[in-house]
Parts: C-alpha cells; structure tokens; sequence
C-alpha cells in the first residue's frame, strides 16, 4: 500500500516540474542536417533538415545573399531546388520563395522535415552572379567536396545563433577536413558540431582523399589539407612552403591568438576549365575564416612558382586572424547575411593585413629589402590604375554593383596606407610604435567578441596616437588623396621617383611563355631582338644553364634585364633541331617610374627608424 502524504503531493509535483523541463531539453533545440555524399545525382546532393523546434506558425528559413569576408551578392539560394517541407506526417506544407533567398513556410509550427537539393556554384551554369570559388562549392562525385556551409545550409530568421549539426554519410576513403569540432561515428559516417551559423559559415569542409600534414607552431597547432587531382602538390610540400610564414607570423604575434588552424588547399588541375581558359571566370585566391582558410589555387607542376604564391596568399589570410576577427566593427560581429551593412574599414581588414602580408615576410628574411621594395613599388604602379577614391566611402558601399570594380584597390592603395600609417607613427613616436603596435593594441582592446562602433574608430586611433595621424586620416583613408610617397619615404631615408630616364641594355621586344605540353619555355610576340629568334622556339638552355621552372624566374633576369652588354647563349629547339643562338643586348634610354631608392646618406634618425620598420625592434 502506499499512501500519498502531503509532502508526497509535493514531491510529485517538483517531480512533474522536472519532467517538464526534461521534457523540453529532449525537445530538438538545435538544427539537425544530414546528407549522403554516396549519392550524388545530377551533380546534386540532397540534404535534409529536421528543424529546431518551437517554430512561429510562419516561418523564413534563409539562405545567404552575402557572407562575411567577400563583398557582393551572391544569393546562394540560387544553388537549391526541389524544396519541400513537410509535417510529422510527412504532408507537404505550403511554401512561398520572395526574392532568391527567402523560402516562406505556412504552418511551420507543424515543420517535421526539410528536403532540398543542393548544385555546386563552381560548374553552375548560371554565370549571371559570379561566385569567387574560394566562397562557393564543388561536387564532383566520388573525388571532392568543397562545402562552403552557406552555400548548403540555410537557418530561420532569428534563429541563427543556435546550435547545428552536420551528419554526413561518405565514401570510406575520403576524409573531411574542417575547423569545426567532429567525431567520426564510423569511417563512413562523421558529425560536425557548431554553436552557431556564424561559426559554420565561418569553417568550410573539404571531403576528399586524405593528404594531410601538421606541425606546431608557437602555441598552435597549423593543419595543412591539399586536393591535387593529378597529384602535383602534396600536403608536405605546401606545408614546408607555409613553414617559414608560420614562423614569422608566431615571431609577429608572438602568442597566436588561436589554438588551432586549418590550412584548406584545392588545386584545380591543367583539365579543368578555369585552368586552359583564361577568359573563363577563374577565382584563383583564398577566403579567410577565423581558425581556417580555403584556397584554389593553380596545380603548377614545379615548386618554385608555386612557393611565392603560396607563401604570399597563406601569410594574408592567416594575418585576417589579427583583423577583422580580433578588430571588427559591429556590422560585422552580428552579420546580416540577408541585407548587410558595410563597414568603413576596408582599408584595415584588406589593407592592412595585405601590407603585414609582406611586411612580416621582410622582417623574417624570407624577403631581401631589394624584393620588399619591389613588392611596394608593384603596390604602387597599381593603385595608380585606380581612379582616386576615399576608401571609407568605397569600403562603406562597397556592396552596389558600381563599387566591384574599385575593390581590388583595397589590396593595393589599401597595403600602402598600411605603410604610410607606419611611417606617420614612427616618426611622431620616435621609432618605437608602428602599425603593428597599433593593431596589437586594438586588438587587446577589443578582440574576438567586442566590436568598435564604426563611426568611431578613426577617431579612436588619433586618441591612441597622434594628432598627425589624424591629417594622415582626412587625406588618405577619408579624402581621395593619393599618399605622398616622397614625403612618407622620406622618414626611413628611401627616395621615391615617380619618373626618371636611365641609361639600360636590351636585347628587343618577346615574351616567354609555357608551353604546356612540352613542358618547355618558348618565345612568343618577337620583335626587333637582338638575338636571332623566331617565335615559338623553345628555350633549353641560358649560358650553358638548363631552364626549368625551378631557376626560370633567377635565368629570365637575364633577359629582362641584363646589367651589361655581354653576350648571351642560348640552346633553343626550332622546329625540332636544337641549335645554339648568340647576341649582344643595345644601349638603349629607359624611363623608370614608382621606383623607391634607398638614399645614399640617411641620417642618424632614419637609419634608426628603418631598422625598426624592416626588423620590428626599436634598439
Ligand atoms: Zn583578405
């Protein structure tokens, strides 16, 4: 017998509180997706949605018009189809699509299940909307996966910032690599787990065969995953290319403000489209995300060409680390990706990190001072292609059609006001702070989870810093100005000529080209050449050297730009009869423009201030 006390009562009702809050924890407060990457149909995959509960009665479920990091429309609800909601019992509910992005669902209290079918953007027959395939995905059955998440997975509005999870059914052989935290259920089942659509937009996945690498560097650990369809670039080869960039970064930074980094490479091979043709739109470059980044990148079948690249594109996307995620306004930090509003700050995201890009190289031997101020004077030559613009207005609309063009300034204009910003606090600080000081101290100010407002930022900056820096501002970043190079310069004793008539030799007008399926060197577009040459023979041999693509840039110096008037030999093979050609270069007057040239007498303070640019210690 038992009888039931008042106590009891009691207990049976905290007992019913409890179950009721069990209850709701069971209930699905997360999204969950699945997918079979075995099943690929049409060059789609399908996915599937069981959604988080507590739905409104009608719901939005998005998919992404603009993602954070890339700055045009790019309305990834374009890439899925065949969509159908449905309820418990697997009847269909009522659905509107207003505009690309935005699927309406009436009853959506009843939502069960979300079926789709997702196409890749990269072989998308819809050009219309260009997708940079850095930001976008690739299905090709049974050999790769690129899964930008965005261009995948929706979520309902006001409903981003719960958590998702990822079921994926795979080929046994292939292997996902990801920033997201994952456990491999079988080795043909893994599920990645994410707090929030922001971080799974922020950590794309490549499933292919696995080629992977690590090391350590500093406090965190850096992991390399290549995709090299004709096997040409290897997972250790990229990541001893990365090594000495991961080394200066940790020298940069010195605590890495991140455990871990994936490091996503896809090498599209010399059979894929955007590679034979150069018109075709082909976005070779990376995205950057906060604890990864993806990059498609040309499979070149010699290292040396590939090592600069590599080297340079690596150390810009992982230098994003310091800003926009450690430095970002709030437009960023809550992104809008239906309708988003710009930042001001283009110049700091972009330029700023292009310009550590090169500066860190520098300071880390890994770029003489000779091939640093080559890389500003290129800088310079191409921001002067673009029409004067201010970068807080370009930046601020950077999203209208009209902008697209003047992005690319960002990577150059943008790098030297990185520069500049170093010169005007060098100076005023007497060679003690710089703009690695400043971002670092921005950086501690904020970081990952606070945002600046703005509107507020330069004038934050001035408030760290000098007043100077406030003219540097309203000139160059604000105003449409093109820097002073001459008097910037000036502050590390380098002289800037815009345009100056020296005395150089040359030996005519061609142009060296790859021949693809030779493999060889060949001239191309000969004219008035000094040496006897004919268009399309092929170059074996420079003085005696063999030319491959592992000295060609060291032997084409030779050609470019021959330093005196001594004869040149060359083995070339015409019409398949090797035979050795001679000739001297002319005498001839060159006009040389955006050249930098160290001084020959700097003085006491620009010495000084020099070495604290170009090393980073101030003694
Ligand atoms: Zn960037």
């Amino acid at each position: 017998m038992y009888r039931m006390t008042r106590s009891g009562l009691w207990m049976m009702v905290l007992l019913m509180t409890c179950l009721a809050t069990l209850d709701s924890a069971l209930a699905q407060d997360k999204y969950v997706y699945e997918l079979d990457l075995n099943k690929v149909e049409k060059d789609q995959v399908q996915v599937s949605l069981s959604p988080p509960e507590g739905l409104p009665k009608k719901a939005v479920f998005v998919m992404p018009s603009v993602i954070p990091g890339s700055y045009s429309k790019k309305d990834y609800g374009r890439f899925i189809n065949s969509f159908s909601p449905v309820d418990k019992k697997g009847k269909k509910l009522p659905f509107k699509v207003k505009g690309k992005n935005n699927f309406y669902i009436k009853k959506a209290h009843k939502l069960a299940k979300i079926t789709y079918n997702v196409e890749d953007t990269w072989d998308h027959a819809d050009k219309s909307q260009w997708v940079f395939q850095p930001g976008g995905s690739n299905i090709e059955a049974d050999s790769n996966f690129v899964i930008n998440h965005h261009a995948f997975f929706g979520y309902f509005e006001d409903k981003k910032m719960m958590p998702f999870e990822l079921h994926f059914e795979k080929p046994a052989e292939m292997y996902g690599s990801c920033a997201l935290e994952k456990k491999s259920i079988s080795a043909t089942k893994d599920i990645f787990y994410s707090e929030n659509y922001v971080r799974l937009v922020d950590s794309p996945l490549m499933y292919c065969e696995p080629d992977t690498v690590s090391y350590m560097v500093n406090n965190t650990r850096a992991y390399f995953s290549v995709y090299s369809p004709q096997g040409l670039v290897s997972a250790e080869t990229v990541a001893g290319f990365c090594q000495p960039i991961a080394d200066a970064l940790g020298n940069f930074f010195g605590t890495l403000p991140v455990d871990e980094y994936h490091f996503i490479f896809y090498f599209p091979g010399r059979e894929q489209k955007p590679f034979v043709d150069p018109n075709a739109m082909a976005g070779f470059g990376a995205l950057e995300h906060s604890y990864s980044s993806l990059y498609y990148l040309p499979e070149i079948p010699q290292a040396e060409f590939l090592r600069g690249m590599i080297q340079d594109v690596a150390a810009h996307e992982f230098l994003h680390i310091l800003t926009p995620l450690n430095v970002h306004s709030e437009e960023i930090e809550d992104f809008d990706f239906r309708d988003p509003k710009m930042s001001q700050h283009l110049w700091m995201y972009e330029g700023i990190t292009e310009y550590f890009a090169m500066l860190i190289q520098v300071r880390d031997g890994i770029l003489s001072t000779e091939e640093f101020i080559e890389k500003l004077e290129q800088k310079i030559a191409s921001a002067n292609d673009f029409p004067d613009m201010s970068f807080t207005k370009m930046s601020k609309n950077i999203i209208q059609e009209s902008m697209q063009d003047d992005y690319l300034n960002v990577y150059q204009k943008g790098a030297l006001i990185g520069m500049g910003l170093d010169m005007v606090l060098m100076k005023e600080s007497k060679g003690k702070y710089g703009t690695r000081e400043l971002m670092m101290d921005l950086a501690a100010k904020y970081g990952p989870n606070k945002p600046f407002k703005d509107d507020e930022l330069i004038d934050e900056i001035v408030e760290m810093t000098y007043p100077a820096v406030r003219d540097f501002f309203n000139k160059y970043v604000i105003g449409p100005d093109d820097l002073d190079y001459t008097a910037l310069l000036k502050t590390v004793g380098w002289k800037f000529v815009d345009q100056a008539i020296t005395q150089a030799y040359d030996y005519g007008s061609f142009r060296i080209g790859f021949n693809m399926e030779t493999n060889r060197f060949v001239f191309d577009n000969v004219e008035d050449s000094t040496l006897d040459i004919k268009d399309e023979d092929e170059i074996l041999a420079i003085n005696g050297k063999e030319l491959n693509m592992e000295n060609v840039q060291e032997l084409a110096g030779v050609f470019m730009d021959p330093q005196d008037d001594s004869e040149l030999k060359l083995l070339i093979n015409r019409d398949g009869k090797e035979m050795e050609v001679k000739g001297k270069p002319k005498q001839v007057t060159k006009e040389v423009t955006n050249a930098i040239v160290p001084i020959q007498e700097p003085n006491a303070e620009q010495q000084q201030y020099l070495k604290f640019w170009l090393t980073g210690k101030s003694e």
